[in-house]
């Protein structure tokens, strides 16, 4: 035989050895599929390292059994990347039985209120959702919201319970604010989003707001999200600030299962080792839930990035990776604004960023969309 016939051969067995690891591969990954799915079943995690430390103590037994024996720190680089493979596959399989993603078979999600709708759904235009901070009173909301809904802005956000890092930090206005943003809202024909903090508030902030908002520091407030599962008010919620994707979109879950399909994500900045922002406004992941799910992706470029000076650009750039809606935060008098006096935008520029979006948006091909 000649070295090439001899190569040839020798090819054409790995050939035939390819075949029965992929068949191997198959029925590895069908078996996968069923233990993540009895998993998901006893909600038990996916990774479990004490039967991966089990698993590999078998395959290195019977490697020493074996007359062909291999390096068993190989054979160990090997099975370990196999079973980080298959818990990654059981993740995707399961994120695909969600409610709230794409393979559900549901069309893109549009949330309907009073004065629009919220999500594209092939071709309509950007949300804005715009207004202060904080409530702080009938005169600084009026001035606030008067001049957004002459520019056509028909979503008004503000808080009337506010999370603040310190517990001597302005805490809202409560009920009184709750009352002030309907009132305004009604008199100027706008929908009020506004945030609710915990499960207590939920009847009394539902009473006044067309949209809840749960915010980055209760994403995982799993009793408020099952509440909230139970209401027939849409919901924003926010992603977490140390939330992955993944975790988001549970998140998300953990309301859809309850019944209230109205959710929409707001991506608004991750905390990274960033400085010069305040959070790091992570556009993949506006791009990836409009890819893994159905729903509309709000941008809060206010909270994302801390400044004034970026919230143009960042928008425009939401709206190239997808967002359904902007949110931002305007004050008629920003330096003396009881919240985050620094990120609010005074009326002049915050209708200059209302102009810039509508120009933004009119230049994303309804393809984007
Ligand atoms: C807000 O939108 O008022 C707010 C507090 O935002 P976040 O939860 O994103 O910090
Ligand atoms: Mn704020």
């Amino acid at each position: 035989m000649t070295p090439e016939s001899a190569l040839q051969e020798l090819r054409a067995r790995m050939g035939a050895v390819n075949l029965r690891v992929l068949e191997a591969l198959l029925e590895y990954y069908q078996v996968a599929r069923m233990i993540g799915q009895e998993k998901d079943r006893l909600h038990l995690p996916h990774f479990d390292p004490r039967r991966e430390a089990e698993m590999l103590s078998e395959i290195l037994e019977a490697n020493a059994a074996s007359p062909a024996r291999l390096p068993d720190d190989m054979l160990a680089r090997i099975f370990k990347e196999i079973f980080k493979n298959s818990t990654e596959f059981m993740g995707v399989q399961q994120r695909k039985t969600l409610r709230v993603h794409r393979s559900s078979g549901a069309g893109d999600h549009v949330i309907e209120l009073p004065h629009g709708r919220i999500g594209r759904s092939g071709g309509a235009e950007a949300a804005i959702i715009a207004g202060p901070c904080s409530v702080e009173s009938r005169e600084q909301l009026l001035k606030t919201a008067t001049p957004l809904r002459e520019a056509g802005v028909r979503f008004l956000r503000g808080g009337a319970f506010k999370p603040r890092s310190s517990p001597y930090s302005f805490q809202g206005l409560e009920e009184e604010g709750l009352i002030l943003l309907r009132e305004v809202a009604d008199e100027l024909g706008m929908d009020v989003i506004t945030e609710v903090l915990s499960v207590k508030d939920v009847d009394l902030v539902a009473r006044y707001a067309d949209v809840l908002q749960v915010g980055t520091r209760n994403m995982a407030n799993f009793s408020l999200l099952k509440v909230l599962g139970s209401l027939h008010k849409p919901i924003l919620l926010k992603r977490g600030m140390c939330a992955t994707m993944e975790e988001t979109i549970l998140a998300a879950e953990y309301i859809a299962s309850g019944g209230n399909a109205d959710i929409l994500l707001c991506e608004r900045g991750i905390r990274t080792f960033e400085t010069w922002t305040r959070n790091t406004l992570d556009l993949a992941a506006v791009a990836l839930f409009k890819q893994e799910t159905t729903l509309p992706v709000v941008v809060d470029v206010s909270h994302a990035l801390g400044r004034k000076d970026l919230v143009a650009p960042m928008a425009f750039a939401a709206l190239a990776a997808g967002a359904d809606a902007v949110m931002f935060e305007c004050h008629c008098h920003p330096a003396a604004a009881l919240s985050d006096a620094d990120q609010q935008l005074d009326m002049e520029q915050a209708l200059t960023l209302v102009r810039h979006i509508r120009d933004c948006d009119a230049c994303i091909p309804s393809s984007m969309k």
